[in-house]
């Protein structure tokens, strides 16, 4: 059995070079039309010269017949590529994965994974199939530049799926999952224009600013900054709720926070069971004097 890492156009090559490492990856899967490959420090490519994500997911499931592993980055475009591949082959995905190791009985991969709002950690066994490894996970440097060769995956497709316009986002706010610190406001901010203050204060400190579902649901902010089992999740230095009640869905996208403080007038407010720094008081009293400061 092989392991592939899979990237494209859009993917974080550091990233992608990072997880190679740390994989040990024998190959690389290459998405899109340029193909610039050798960061990954493999020896075999595979190219696929397409921006369809579904498409491509079938030419890869066509091409292997040999048992693969094929690996990618917490990001949408791979997780369809993944989905695909994994329709077309009848293999597995495992998302979300913070762990990789080989098992030492035979040639399975073993993955770790958190479960039921991070309350469970999973280990499992795969002998083939696709696996989504979340960003935050990744912690080895890059492997040299090899020179590899590499496998053009042309031709007909049969699926019938064309991207027919691709508009990128014209949120300029920074990135929550990216982010070492990050500001986020609930229904206690009482409204949309809590955003605005909040949007100083994560300026002040070069944060990203998250929300709760229910503020999101109300129109206040858009969903790309919602956090939780529905949202994205967070992994930064430092997680700061402003009058978030914590529902349990809103802590399965926190808890991987390293430092979380919290702001609410309710002193039995669930938020307090998870924080490691509460404040109760009046959100607003709080951020006023921490911009000010
Ligand atoms: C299937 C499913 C998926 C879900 N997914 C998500 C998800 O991804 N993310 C998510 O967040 N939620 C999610 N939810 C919703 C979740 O259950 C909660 O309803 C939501 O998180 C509540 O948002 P909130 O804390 O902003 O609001 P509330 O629960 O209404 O809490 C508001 C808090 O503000 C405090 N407050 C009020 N006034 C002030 C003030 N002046 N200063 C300071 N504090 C104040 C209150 O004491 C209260 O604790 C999901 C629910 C379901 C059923």
């Amino acid at each position: 059995m092989k392991i592939f890492i899979l990237a494209h156009t859009h993917s974080d090559k550091d990233l992608c070079a990072k997880l190679s490492n740390q994989i040990s990856a024998d190959g690389a899967i290459w998405i899109g039309e340029k193909c610039d490959f050798d960061f990954f420090g493999v020896e075999d490519l595979i190219h696929v010269d397409s921006n369809n994500s579904i498409k491509s997911g079938r030419r890869l499931s066509d091409h292997f017949d040999e048992q693969v592993v094929i690996v990618g980055l917490d990001d949408g475009f791979t997780g369809e590529i993944l989905a695909s591949f994994s329709v077309s082959a009848y293999e597995p995905v495992v998302w979300g994965c913070h762990g990789f190791d080989y098992c030492k009985d035979d040639s399975d991969i073993v993955l770790q994974k958190y479960g039921f709002g991070g309350k469970v950690l999973y280990t499992s066994k795969i002998s083939s199939g696709c696996v989504q490894f979340n960003s935050k996970a990744i912690d080895s440097s890059a492997r040299e530049a090899k020179n590899p060769s590499v496998v053009s995956l042309d031709g007909q497709d049969s699926v019938s799926f064309e991207i027919l316009e691709s508009v990128e986002s014209s949120d300029e706010n920074k990135d929550v999952t990216s982010a070492d610190v990050v500001v986020s406001g609930g229904r206690g901010i009482q409204g949309p224009e809590g955003f605005e203050s909040l949007k100083k204060l994560a300026g002040k400190l070069d944060a990203a600013v998250g929300a709760s579902r229910a503020v999101v649901d109300m129109g206040w902010i858009d969903y790309s900054h919602q956090i939780g089992q529905t949202g994205k999740s967070v992994s930064p230095k430092l997680y700061v709720a402003f009058g978030i009640s914590g529902a349990v869905q809103h802590r399965a996208g926190i808890q991987n926070s390293s430092v979380i403080v919290a702001i609410n007038t309710d002193r039995n407010a669930p938020i307090f069971d998870i924080c490691d720094y509460g404040i109760v008081a009046d959100w607003k009293e709080v951020l006023e004097k921490w911009v000010s400061v």
